[in-house]
């Protein structure tokens, strides 16, 4: 196939009659490969671009950063988005977990979604900008004498938006929701986007590209079936919550008078919202009571040897970052590169599973709500809840010590963000009439550079990063740097294939410098 199949990157073929909807018929919807007459007959405007980002989150966000520091003009890339900036969509989630500008994430020092290099890491900048010898000396001494050092999720915000604009990210953005990503017969693929209303004359628009780069995120909050059946049944949103949504009502209840909150899961979200109850506890000093409920309560270390522990204690499983270290650039990153099927899925069950750091203040906290009787963590269930008297919920638990219940003015649910792929339109369409599959996490199937398995169009190339390809080769595509060695990968893909220039030291360097004077490219 010759690369000239595709045309070149340019104002927007017109195609079929002009008053026409511009809608999806049922010849493309039913069809897998398509033809650029059949976007004619359908009256869609085509516009030519060598490379789609869908998402427009943070993957989106460093795989345009590695590519515009490879050399790619911001006219060969659009990136498919609703979002206002790269960071507004993590934000929301962050600030709904508890997470606002002003505390710290859970990544460490060099993992910078603003900085491909890593250097100079989040801790040197706020020791640099607080005047403060304090971020280094943490960084030296951790995880032994101190906690890991993470950065303000501020920081993360403020450097992000500094190298959006020098990037001109802005001029890459496209508004709009993306429908479906078919494969083009002459090489390439068509990616179909909702626009605004009123933005188009039609009801969707094309882009037509030799790449696309699937960044979505996660594709739905998981709502565990006993809290929907409370919410549709009662009629109740505000009681029983995800902590992943908007519910500050919990804690403005907790405010107006004393009360007893249920927390259930074992993650770093469920850390956060017993800081937050706690928090509020000690500077109002209100009467909070918490019971925290564990599906799996931990009480020890555990692992498959010794090589292989991790620490655990009072229904919590410690470690400090969502995975080892290593998966980002150790021996388990190399092994797990090797694995196939069903051994590569035993050991993202070996080092995978619900777990939170062990932060010195959340101990202080949980270890003084114990003894002074206010907080209380224990194994059960939830089986049944039902509207108690003046708001609250009664709930009835199951426990290894029997039934138990409690009158609760909320519950806030810490277990579940993650749904099926199938849930994310794109991603379901992709499976249906891509050629994509799942890999041995039943997530996207993706290769060692992040193609999607399956989607080649030659000579083009789908890939994706973030949680979706979960599962894969490499184990940290849900983090800043896992999306940014995601990116890495792209990038080298598309240097062999002549898209953009290969990273190597001279480049590296001389970017560097650019980056670090905040010179624009
Ligand atoms: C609460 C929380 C805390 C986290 N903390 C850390 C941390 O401290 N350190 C770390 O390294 N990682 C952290 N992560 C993980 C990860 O880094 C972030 O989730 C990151 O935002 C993932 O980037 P993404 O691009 O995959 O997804 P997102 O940033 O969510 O972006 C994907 C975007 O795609 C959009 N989209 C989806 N479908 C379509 C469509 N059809 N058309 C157009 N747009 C679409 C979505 O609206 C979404 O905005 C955290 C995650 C969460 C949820």
């Amino acid at each position: 196939m010759r690369d000239d199949t595709i045309p070149v990157p340019g104002a927007p073929v017109r195609t079929g009659a002009p008053d026409a909807a511009g809608d999806l018929t049922p010849e493309l919807i039913g069809t897998d490969w398509w033809t650029d007459d059949m976007l004619a007959r359908s009256d869609i405007p085509v516009h030519d671009v060598p490379f789609v980002s869908v998402g427009g989150g943070i993957g989106s966000f460093v795989t345009v950063d590695y590519l515009r520091i490879c050399g790619v003009p911001t006219s060969s890339i659009r990136v498919l988005t609703q979002l206002e900036t790269p960071w507004e969509s993590y934000e929301y989630l962050t600030r709904v977990s508890q997470i606002p500008r002003r505390e710290r994430l859970r990544s460490d020092s060099a993992s910078c979604p603003d900085n491909i290099w890593g250097f100079p890491s989040y801790a040197v900048r706020e020791a640099i900008a607080t005047k403060s010898l304090k971020p280094l000396v943490q960084i030296a001494t951790e995880p032994i004498f101190d906690d890991y050092w993470t950065p303000k999720a501020g920081q993360a915000f403020e450097s992000m938006e500094k190298e959006y604009h020098r990037i001109s990210y802005p001029e890459t953005v496209v508004k709009g929701q993306v429908r479906m990503v078919r494969r083009r017969v002459g090489g390439g693929y068509f990616t179909v986007l909702t626009p605004p209303e009123g933005a188009s004359r039609t009801k969707r628009v094309a882009f037509r590209s030799r790449y696309v780069h699937l960044a979505v995120g996660y594709p739905g909050l998981k709502f565990l079936p006993d809290l929907m059946d409370f919410r549709e049944t009662h009629r109740d949103y505000a009681s029983v919550v995800n902590a992943y949504e908007p519910h500050e009502q919990i804690y403005e209840r907790l405010h107006r008078a004393p009360g007893t909150v249920l927390v259930r899961g074992g993650g770093i979200v469920a850390s956060r919202v017993l800081q937050r109850l706690i928090d509020d506890r000690d500077a109002r000093g209100l009467d909070t009571r918490i019971l925290h409920v564990f599906r799996t309560f931990v009480t020890t270390s555990h692992g498959p040897n010794v090589w292989m522990r991790r620490r655990g204690g009072d229904g919590w499983a410690y470690q400090g970052f969502n995975y080892p270290k290593s998966v980002w650039g150790g021996q388990l990153k190399s092994r797990v590169r090797k694995l196939e099927g069903q051994q590569r899925a035993d050991l993202y069950e070996i080092f995978g599973g619900t777990n939170t750091p062990k932060r010195r203040t959340w101990q202080a906290q949980m270890r003084r709500g114990r003894s002074e009787g206010w907080y209380r963590a224990f194994p059960g269930e939830i089986a049944a809840m039902e509207p108690g008297p003046q708001g609250t919920v009664q709930v009835t638990l199951k426990t290894d010590q029997g039934p138990g219940r409690a009158q609760v003015v909320g519950v806030v649910d810490c277990t579940g963000l993650e749904a099926d792929i199938r849930e994310h339109r794109v991603l379901a369409d992709l499976l249906d009439h891509g050629g994509a599959g799942r890999n041995p996490l039943r997530r996207l199937d993706v290769e060692r550079t992040f193609e999607v398995r399956g989607t080649r169009s030659d000579p083009g190339r789908m890939y994706a990063s973030g949680t979706a390809t979960l599962g894969g080769y490499f184990p940290g595509v849900d983090t800043f740097l896992g999306l940014q060695i995601a990116a890495q990968e792209i990038a080298d893909d598309l240097a062999r294939q002549g898209f953009c220039r290969s990273l190597g030291p001279f480049r590296s360097t001389a970017q560097w410098w650019r980056w670090a004077r905040g010179q624009k490219i």
